[in-house]
């Protein structure tokens, strides 16, 4: 078995190198990403390992079926990227890493939380200039606030348990209603309207598929809570940018945190200090001072990249024996 991992970073590098070392497994890795250009260097390899920002699209995927590509092992839990139909007709099979850590994404979404309520990148900027004036720093207590949760899965269900020791009250929304949460942690299941219209602050831990692209936009701004925080550490495009921009400029949203962003394929995990950024959007956005925006790094942490790549050579191994992933992709 032979696999060519793209878009490798020094940052998952000697994680990936660590768990590929204990297998029969050639591995080569190449910081490149996948597209149509550079989807030749997968010439005679068996399997491919992608990351989000990869294009896995019909015309990349059916290049890799050429150049024998067999198996496709993604290194990540979203595979919104990848065109699941494209890769059934031409016989690829695709697996994902599905429960590398709900931690570290749901930690991340309160840490974006807290520094937007706490002005902490603000207090930080005053004070490295000698500057200990707090005027302008008021934010509110968490206790006794109503959290919206959409998406209650892996990362929601630890995101709503994190949010219950913080006295606050829950309401969630999700096609499946988990037990637990509604009894051991409050939750209330709401409709969409209602979590939008009830809570003051709302996190988003749905997958991006047909039914959740855009589904956060004007008309559910519209009835937000005047002030509303927002914390997207799901898909970008499950929020409409345009919208977002909207409702921040007229103030609906007092505070918005985002992890991930609709067009973030074009400059996350990018270094564009030099060049600039083209995408006038997001350019707004990092210059407005109630919003504080990572680069798709919730699952950075020393724990999520470990269970990352076991369960990718894992996955690759049950390829090399004839095996179904237990995390195949449907
Ligand atoms: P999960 O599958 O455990 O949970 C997703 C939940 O969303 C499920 O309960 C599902 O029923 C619900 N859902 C599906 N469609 C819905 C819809 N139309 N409306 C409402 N709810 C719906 O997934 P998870 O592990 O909790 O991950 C959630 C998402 O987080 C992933 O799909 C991925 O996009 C994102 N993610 C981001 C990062 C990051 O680094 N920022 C890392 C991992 C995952």
């Amino acid at each position: 078995m032979k696999i060519l991992f793209y878009s490798v970073r020094a940052f998952e590098k000697p994680y990936l190198q660590n768990a590929g070392n204990h297998h029969d497994i050639q591995v080569v890795f190449t910081e490149e990403s996948l597209d149509p250009d550079t989807a030749v260097l997968a010439l005679n390899f068996d399997a491919v390992s992608l990351f989000t920002g990869d294009d896995a699209s019909a015309t990349v995927l059916e290049i890799l079926k050429e150049m024998g590509v067999k198996y496709i092992a993604l290194r990540s839990a979203g595979y919104d990227h990848v065109n699941l139909s494209a890769a059934g007709r031409l016989g690829l099979e695709v697996a994902n890493v599905p429960d590398y850590s709900p931690y570290a994404i749901a930690e991340h979404a309160v840490a974006l939380l807290l520094a937007l309520n706490r002005r902490l990148t603000e207090s930080h900027k005053r004070v490295s200039g000698f500057n200990f004036n707090i005027n302008g720093l008021t934010g509110f207590d968490l206790h006794g606030k109503t959290v919206g949760i959409i998406g209650t899965g892996r990362i929601g269900s630890v995101m709503t348990k994190i949010m219950h020791g913080f006295g606050c009250k829950l309401l969630g929304y999700d096609i499946h209603e988990n037990d637990e949460l509604q009894q051991k942690y409050g939750l209330r299941y709401a409709t969409l309207r209602q979590l939008c219209a009830g809570a003051d602050m709302i996190s988003v831990h749905a997958p991006l598929n047909k039914d959740t692209y855009h589904l956060l936009d004007r008309e559910l701004f519209g009835i937000m809570r005047k002030g509303v925080t927002i914390i997207n550490t799901a898909r970008g495009a499950i929020i409409k940018t345009e919208d977002l921009l909207e409702a921040l400029e007229n103030s609906t949203i007092g505070a918005l945190g985002m992890d991930v962003y609709e067009r973030e394929k074009e400059v996350f995990f990018k270094d564009c200090s030099k060049t600039g950024i083209e995408d006038m959007a997001l350019k707004k956005l990092i210059g407005m001072p109630n919003v504080l925006i990572t680069s798709h790094h919730a699952f950075l942490t020393a724990e999520a990249l470990t269970n990352i790549a076991d369960t990718v050579f894992q996955n690759v191994l049950d390829w090399q024996h004839g095996k179904s992933p237990a995390s195949k992709v449907p």
